[in-house]
């Protein structure tokens, strides 16, 4: 089912997660660890995170450096498929631009939709850590629009070639989400700049938007206030992460251009040990979850980022 007919039959507030897949050489049974207890909660849809294969230098023998590459967490369709299969709900994979050309792209939606997938969250996807700019792979995306037009273009039966274009191919129906930034996107020259590009996404064919974290809810609902008055009437789910150590303080704003309120910083300074640290990030979460529950939220968003412990306390308290 796609993500906005689990938004438009909610009939109370819903929520949602993503998950990371494992590390390379790592069980998918990690992974079940983590989900099994979540399930009491039956939440609607999952989302499995893409990561793109990193880069690295070795010393050859003769002295020269060789470049080297390294998918650190494959998986993706994988884990989507067997979440689907094993509890029967639906699973959301980030599909990104960055690795992919438009053709390996199209071979990744084939397998999306054998597999009995409707969502797909499309992003640009980050620079490669070795480069201080996004570039694309040849015959690949440079902004997410472009692939958020290529999924539509493959929901309307057009395929990269018109050869495949057959009377009795499979139906594609993507529900495709895509990312929007309270704060702005961290390259973007301003917010105004930031929003016009987020509705060229949308007039593309984008069906719902999730947020960058935040950790002041009066970010999220001035970011909806200014969409809604852009134009931009697609559902905004917004994404909230609980603080678990304080090297987040500063990690978290450099990572993603946000920024965490005085009243977080002075607690998180002040406590002890990591454990307080851990509960007050969940306690904090807590609270922006009610309100935006209360402000009629329909589904809230939490970002693991491979630590999923807290959430289980956090959706316990809430839903
Ligand atoms: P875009 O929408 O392409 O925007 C990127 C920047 O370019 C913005 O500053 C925008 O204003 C600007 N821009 C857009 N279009 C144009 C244009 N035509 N001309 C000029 N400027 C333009 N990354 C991963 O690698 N894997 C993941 O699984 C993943 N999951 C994510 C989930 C969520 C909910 C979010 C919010 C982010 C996620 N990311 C993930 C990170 C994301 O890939 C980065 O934030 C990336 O830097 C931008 O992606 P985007 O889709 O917003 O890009």
């Amino acid at each position: 089912m796609k993500v906005t007919d689990h938004i438009d039959k909610a009939k109370k507030s819903l929520f949602s997660f993503e998950i990371l897949p494992p590390l390379r050489g790592h069980d998918i049974k990690n992974i079940f660890s983590t989900l099994d207890p979540l399930m009491e909660f039956n939440p609607p849809f999952i989302d499995v995170t893409y990561h793109r294969e990193e880069f690295f230098y070795v010393e050859k023998e003769n002295g020269l450096l060789q470049r080297k590459s390294v998918s650190r967490r494959p998986g993706t369709i994988g884990i989507c498929a067997e979440i689907m299969n094993k509890y029967g709900i639906d699973a959301v994979p980030h599909l990104i631009c960055g690795g992919f050309n438009k053709k390996m792209t199209e071979n990744a939606l084939i397998d999306l939709n054998f597999l009995g997938i409707d969502n797909v969250l499309v992003l640009r996807g980050d620079p490669i850590k070795s480069e201080n700019k996004f570039f694309s792979k040849k015959d690949g995306h440079k902004y997410a629009v472009e692939l958020v037009e290529q999924v539509q273009n493959l929901n309307k039966g057009k395929y990269l070639n018109k050869t495949f274009e057959k009377k009795n191919s499979p139906l594609f129906d993507f529900c495709i989400g895509i990312a929007g930034y309270p704060e702005k996107h961290l390259e973007a020259p301003n917010m105004e700049s930031d929003l016009f590009f987020l509705k060229k996404k949308v007039e593309a064919g984008a069906n719902y938007i999730v947020t960058q974290m935040f950790f002041d809810n009066k970010k999220y609902f001035t970011f909806v206030k200014k969409c809604r008055s852009e134009g931009i009437i697609i559902p905004i789910i917004p994404g909230i992460k609980p603080i678990s150590s304080k090297i987040q303080l500063n990690s978290l704003p450099s990572r993603f251009y946000l920024n965490i309120p005085n009243e977080l910083v002075k607690e998180i300074e002040k406590a002890k040990d990591k454990k307080l640290i851990f509960n007050i990030g969940i306690e904090w979460a807590i609270q922006q979850s009610k309100e935006l529950k209360n402000s009629g939220v329909k589904v809230i968003h939490y970002y693991t980022m491979d630590k999923p412990e807290n959430i289980y306390k956090i959706v316990q308290a809430i839903y």
